[in-house]
């Protein structure tokens, strides 16, 4: 039944479990175990676990699993595994797959804790990682090599907003038998397509988009049957990265509005960087969505639009977007994405403050660039502040 609904509505309903009061809001299991009719149960529930059987809420819950089959059911794959934070899902995806002498390709252009388990952990532990140009296809096909176990990128970079060909970078790394990972948080799980252009594994911080609220860390790991329940679900169970019922409930709650939510939000991106492009404070406008973006057209065949994010680049330097921020009204300065409320980060001295100056410059995260995460506020009034934000410099 579940295969002929359409993403809203999958949204809304997929996955619900009613227990025996019927309950229509998806109820909170705030329950770590379970109880068992008898002894002999309990031999049989570890031996195998039936589907609306569970044991340990480290290992599954009925809240956790209602949203596990939601975010399979709109993502496309045949399962996914909730943890605790969008990092336990990509340290989970990757670490429960590899082991020392594997060798990983991976973009460079990273948000800084996902550069940290590549860079710091996964070589701590003997697996060789090849960094590359993310856009630069010819240097992924020169790194990919026979006996490549693995790549993974995020399909849109954080903060300067350059997309990785999903479509393309899979081929390369499927003709080697490599594993494709990716960290889908900037695309959104609504426009992303993923699985159907070639990923295997998809990672999400529901951190961002899928609460979109600002209210609860999140993640999630959406893969095939064997991968989620062979190979993540192991690991993160016995390692300590699952989400909490709690969270989960609030994750669900997201979830029925996340498509309303990312296609206003990307209308509305969209209006600002028009409403800013060429304005002669800013040397750049930095949107997938415009035609002047380097990479417009794998955009639109990508993601079908330019998304919910866009960045700035302020004329001058860090005084410059300091005093832009700093006249900001509507627009808090903060660094989460996602969220309900706009979002004005510095990258150059918040997120990606510890990059040495020529990792920066080498990555576009200038001294005038500002992060724009635009929420569900009226673009009008965005437009506004922002333009007030502007006369402050
Ligand atoms: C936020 C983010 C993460 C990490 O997610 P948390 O929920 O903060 O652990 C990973 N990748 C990208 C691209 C992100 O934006």
């Amino acid at each position: 039944m579940a295969k002929t609904w359409k993403t809203r509505t999958q949204l809304v309903h997929e996955g619900s479990r009613r227990s025996q009061y019927g309950e229509m809001a998806e109820a909170i299991f705030m329950t770590q175990g379970f109880v068992y009719e008898s002894a002999e149960a309990a031999e049989a529930r570890f031996i195998k676990a039936g589907e609306d059987e569970f044991i340990y809420a480290r290992y599954g819950n009925p809240t956790v699993r209602m949203f596990e089959d939601r975010m399979a059911a709109i993502e496309g794959t045949e399962d996914a595994f909730a943890t605790a934070s969008g990092m336990a899902a990509v340290s989970g995806a990757l670490t429960s797959m590899l082991k020392a002498g594997d060798h990983v390709v991976s973009s460079r252009a990273l948000f800084g804790s996902c550069l940290y388990v590549l860079e710091e952990v996964l070589t701590r532990y003997g697996v060789n990682v090849t960094f590359v140009d993310g856009a630069d296809l010819a240097a992924w096909e020169a790194a990919c090599v026979p006996g490549t176990k693995a790549v993974f990128f995020e399909s849109m970079s954080n903060p300067t907003l350059e997309l990785v060909d999903i479509e393309a970078v899979s081929k390369i790394a499927h003709k080697v038998g490599a594993t494709v990972v990716v960290d889908n948080v900037f695309a959104t799980p609504i426009f992303s397509r993923a699985v159907e252009q070639g990923a295997d594994v998809v990672v999400y911080s529901t951190t961002k988009h899928v609460d979109g609220q600002g209210r609860a860390l999140g993640g999630v790991v959406c893969g095939t049957r064997e991968f989620i329940r062979t190979v993540a679900e192991p690991y993160l169970k016995h390692t300590g990265g699952s989400m909490s019922p709690f969270t989960a409930w609030i994750m669900l709650n997201g979830m029925a509005t996340m498509d309303l939510r990312c296609r206003a939000m990307a209308e509305a991106a969209a209006k600002i960087a028009t409403a800013l492009e060429g304005d002669d404070r800013l040397s750049n406008v930095i949107y997938p969505g415009l035609y002047s973006h380097p990479q417009a057209e794998l955009a639109a065949r990508q993601m079908g639009t330019g998304g919910t994010m866009l960045a700035l680049d302020i004329k001058g330097g860090k005084a410059e977007a300091f005093r832009f921020m700093n006249a900001l009204d509507i627009i808090k300065i903060s660094n989460n994405l996602g969220d309900a409320k706009s979002i004005a980060t510095h990258p150059a001295t918040t997120t990606h403050q510890r990059l040495p100056d020529a990792q920066k410059t080498a990555l576009g995260i200038t001294p005038g660039l500002i992060r724009l995460s635009v929420g569900l506020e009226d673009a009008d009034d965005l437009i506004a502040d922002l333009r007030a934000g502007l006369d402050a410099i």
